[in-house]
């Protein structure tokens, strides 16, 4: 049987309960009623177990948590209203005054804001690591030192980290380990099979995948996420609502076909970009001038569509005028949807501090959505030439 097909269509799902109905119902209640006062005595004690209020547990996002903590390897998960809401929520439920994180650098914009504004005013403190050396996190590992945040591949750098060298140096120490897998979906990367103990996705991007939902998962043993749940999530309230479970639920349905289109039109545009003369260089997992290459087959299953390529310009100006010129790549800084998207880095840089000679600079990520690689290309193509000389 293949698994995928099981859990894609069918698990979680009690169609008998809805007459026999394809797609599940949204339970769209706050609410739920009990017969007797011994019944919602028993859910008070374990809500979370029991269908009392939808802050906490709701069918149609019940359905949608047994898939993904399925798709995942984990015994169990939470669905937030955001990834960013799943990162604070994983992230406090690990941490008390006096402790430390190690966390890779260049993590995701809020996971880091999280950590810079947040955590330092109830004494909790971050040291960021370039993730690729296994040595930095046992050197940056204090006596308080709790918790490991990575983030593999980085959705910028793509830089990775060795999760299976990470997790065992993490379970010497008493580590906790938090990886966000947002760039591979559990369908190219499963960091709880190398031993990570906690992994979070922005379902915003590949499991929502039509850009119309924000949505965050968090999977990991089920005395964790149970904690969690009668803590931050039900405190904070940021779990996800019946409607955009339903929509994730949709999505799932495609996941798989919509990545390894995603996946092999990224292969095209690629081939594409090497043969122009303006790019200098691209940083893609799953390419051979990649640094850590060898790492990126050895725990990834394969590579989405999101990539960063370099470009000879002179100026930010150039940059602008070739994004500016594309007609069907849209400018948009999330990915994962049906349409090619990109964002120069350039464009969280002030004019005066652009420097043509750092390439950082010269960055511009692309995602690669469902179009014809084609298509794509001839629009890449014809941005390009407004750049050239006539
Ligand atoms: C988008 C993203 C997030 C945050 O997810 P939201 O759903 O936008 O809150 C976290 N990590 C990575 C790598 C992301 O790309």
């Amino acid at each position: 049987m293949d698994e995928l097909s099981f859990i894609l269509n069918e698990l979680g799902e009690h169609r008998d309960d809805y007459y026999r109905s394809i797609a599940p119902p949204i339970i769209q209640t706050s609410n739920f009623a009990f017969h007797t006062v011994e019944e919602l005595r028993k859910s008070f004690e374990d809500e979370y177990s029991t269908w009392l209020y939808s802050r906490g547990k709701n069918p149609t996002v019940e359905i949608l948590k047994e898939k993904l903590a399925a798709l995942d390897g984990a015994e169990d998960c939470l669905v937030f209203n955001s990834g960013a809401a799943a990162i604070f929520a994983a992230v406090l439920s690990q941490v008390k005054s006096g402790d430390h994180i190690v966390s890779v650098e260049g993590v995701y914009t809020w996971a880091r804001k999280m950590f810079d504004i947040i955590l330092p005013r109830f004494n909790v403190s971050t040291t960021y690591i370039d993730g690729r050396a296994l040595e930095n996190f046992r050197s940056a590992t204090k006596a308080n030192t709790v918790l490991y945040y990575l983030e593999s591949p980085n959705s910028w750098s793509f830089a990775l980290q060795d999760l299976a060298e990470v997790a065992k140096l993490a379970k010497e120490k008493n580590i906790t380990t938090i990886c966000d897998n947002s760039y591979c979906t559990p369908l190219f990367q499963r960091p709880i099979d190398f031993g990570i103990d906690l992994v979070l996705q922005s379902a915003t991007k590949y499991i929502g995948g039509h850009s119309d939902t924000i949505a965050g998962v968090l999977c990991g043993k089920k005395e964790t996420i149970k904690k969690i749940f009668n803590s931050e999530y039900l405190n904070v309230g940021s779990g996800i609502q019946p409607f955009n479970a339903w929509l994730l639920i949709r999505g799932l349905r495609t996941l798989r076909t919509r990545l390894d289109a995603s996946a092999a039109n990224v292969l095209e545009v690629i081939k594409y970009l090497k043969t122009e003369p303006l790019v200098e260089k691209i940083i893609f997992p799953f390419d051979e001038s990649f640094e850590q290459y060898a790492l990126a087959r050895k725990q990834m299953k394969n590579a989405g569509g999101l990539f960063s390529f370099i470009i000879k310009a002179k100026s930010a100006n150039e940059i602008e005028l070739f994004c500016n010129s594309l007609q069907h790549i849209l400018i948009a800084i999330s990915w994962g949807g049906h349409e090619s998207l990109i964002v120069p880095a350039c464009a969280s840089i002030p004019n005066q501090s652009f420097d043509r000679q750092n390439p950082e600079h010269r960055m511009l990520r692309f995602y690669v959505g469902l179009e014809e690689p084609a298509y794509i290309i001839q629009d890449l193509q014809q941005a390009f030439e407004k750049l050239k000389p006539v």
